[in-house]
């Protein structure tokens, strides 16, 4: 505390004083009480969770009128915060923590994830770097390991293996984006090599791939990483395939880009497509991009964590043949948002595609190669111990554990859609392969917009009964409700009861249409 007679004599020491009335920022002590309060606070918020509407009934600008319009001036105390919270804050949230939520898709919370939070949250170190944080680093490494091998991943995308290794991305998005700027460094540093054409001239030759199922978060890796928008190929799929990508189609586009001068330069395919699970055929994708020396990305951001059943693994057939592969363990395996896990068969063109030295930062481990620096396979420099939670999860579960998790989401979705099949107002529109449903009211004969408003109509009722929510997509033009499994607490009488109340809002809904 600054001595008396250090305030330039222009304010006296009583203010300095009640300034200092609140928390001291880490006294252990203090600590240990508040925090004591806080995990009372969300252990309750928990049990009591069922209570609120699951999303969210707040109008846009609700908070504003109901807080301060200017910071604090003095110190409050934690009691008042989490009265706030209560009263303001949890009306405006919608709870993805709720066994009533089926919308989008998880995003998973455990116990084990939380405490792994925690303790990532009480160290805060910032592991940009080997020394910074030696155990981060290495915890990390190993972490991806032991999810590479569940994955049954060949060995060249693990640390163990060479030439790879894995890395935590806070995000699928950042995760593809990391791999598409390695792909189009090793891309224009060949096609500039003997001195022809410039970097702006090679960059503009660039095709990228995905399916038009893709995540929109492909697109946005394009804008970011200047690739030319003429140059973004977005593969037609339809119900033909299950909106899964046609090799034909695929190999088709590669041909006329080719032919016109164009260089073929990434490929992201997708298992379990965001709005169906869609799953494009790594195998077959990967022959070609291996032909045309291509880049081939694999975002499994929701099903990834599913291949760890052996049941499933197949879905993964050809991850061989592929550069990159990503999955988020924060989506479902139980693991705090965020902690989206990216593996690179050779980790040579993300380095040169992102390494930097500044004096700053220079230390004989990396020097001498000796450590892996994650500040190099990522965008920002600062990066949080992430890998705690990983760990914590795999070792308060098991990967038996975890299994039986993603198992257990799958066998009640399996149960959703035969109460679904079994109903002949509804249809299932694409089959079924991990936890969502993809599914509709049927709509009566020669309705104008073939279900649109029908189903949309359903899915809003349902969701303003406060009693689930879930959400909807459009496939191939056709109005889809998807109702995903896949929250912590949800169990069978959950399932149950959201199919009775979907039931009640639709037999008001037809009735009324009758
Ligand atoms: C959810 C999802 C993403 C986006 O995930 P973020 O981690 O939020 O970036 C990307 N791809 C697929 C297939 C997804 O389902």
């Amino acid at each position: 505390m600054a001595p008396e007679g250090t305030t330039n004599g222009t304010s006296s020491a009583a203010p300095a004083a009640n300034a200092m009335a609140g928390l001291q920022p880490l006294d252990p002590e203090e600590f240990r009480r508040h925090a004591h309060q806080m995990v009372d606070f969300v252990a309750d918020y928990y049990k009591g969770i069922e209570s609120f509407p699951v999303r969210s009934e707040v109008k846009p600008g609700y908070l504003r009128p109901l807080l301060p319009d200017v910071a604090p001036e003095q110190a409050e105390s934690l009691d008042s915060i989490l009265e706030d919270v209560r009263s303001h804050i949890l009306p405006g949230v919608t709870h993805w923590q709720s066994p009533n939520f089926y919308a989008y898709f998880p995003s998973n919370s455990s116990t084990a994830g939380y405490l792994g939070e925690m303790l990532s949250g009480a160290i805060n170190i910032v592991g940009f770097h080997w020394l910074a944080s030696p155990a981060a680093t290495e915890l990390e490494m190993l972490m991806l390991d032991w999810v590479g091998r569940l994955l049954n991943l060949p060995e060249a995308f693990l640390h163990t293996g060479g030439t790879g290794g894995g890395v935590i991305q806070g995000t699928a998005s950042e995760a593809v984006l990391v791999a598409l700027l390695a792909a189009r460094q090793k891309w224009v540093a060949k096609l500039t090599q003997g001195g022809d054409i410039s970097q702006s001239e090679a960059l503009s030759k660039l095709v990228v791939y995905t399916s038009d199922q893709a995540h929109s978060c492909v697109q946005k890796a394009c804008m970011v990483a200047g690739i030319e928008k003429k140059n973004w190929r977005f593969l037609k799929t339809s119900f033909d395939t299950n909106f899964a990508i046609d090799p034909a189609v695929f190999e088709e586009a590669v041909k006329k880009d080719l032919e016109a001068g164009l260089v073929p330069a990434f490929l992201c395919a997708t298992v379990g497509t965001t709005s169906s699970t869609a799953i494009d055929p790594l195998k077959a994708l990967g022959t070609i991009t291996q032909e045309h020396g291509m880049w081939m990305h694999v975002d499994a951001a929701y099903a990834g964590p599913a291949c760890i059943c052996p049941e499933l693994r197949h879905h993964l057939d050809g991850v061989e043949l592929v550069d990159s592969f990503c999955m988020n363990a924060h989506k479902w395996m139980l693991t705090n948002f965020d902690c989206s896990l990216l593996w690179v068969k050779d980790s040579k063109p993300l380095l040169d595609a992102l390494s930097l030295q500044p004096e700053y930062l220079r230390n004989a481990a990396s020097e001498a190669s000796l450590v892996v620096d994650f500040k190099d396979w990522q965008l920002p420099l600062g990066r949080r111990f992430r890998s705690l939670k990983l760990w914590l999860v795999m070792r308060l579960y098991g990967a038996n554990g975890i299994r039986a998790y993603l198992r257990k989401h799958i066998q009640l979705a399996a149960e959703f859609e035969e109460l679904v099949r079994a109903d002949e107002r509804y249809e299932v529109l694409v089959p079924r392969t991990f936890a969502l449903l993809c599914f509709r009211a049927k709509p009566p004969a020669g309705d104008p917009d073939n279900g649109r408003t029908l189903n949309a109509t359903l899915l809003e009722n349902v969701n303003k009964t406060g009693k689930l929510f879930f959400t909807h997509t459009v496939l191939d033009g056709v109005y889809t409700l998807r109702f995903c499994v896949g929250n912590s607490r949800t169990e069978r009488e959950h399932v149950l009861a959201a199919w009775d109340v979907i039931n009640q809002e639709a037999e008001k809904l037809l009735k009324g249409s009758a």
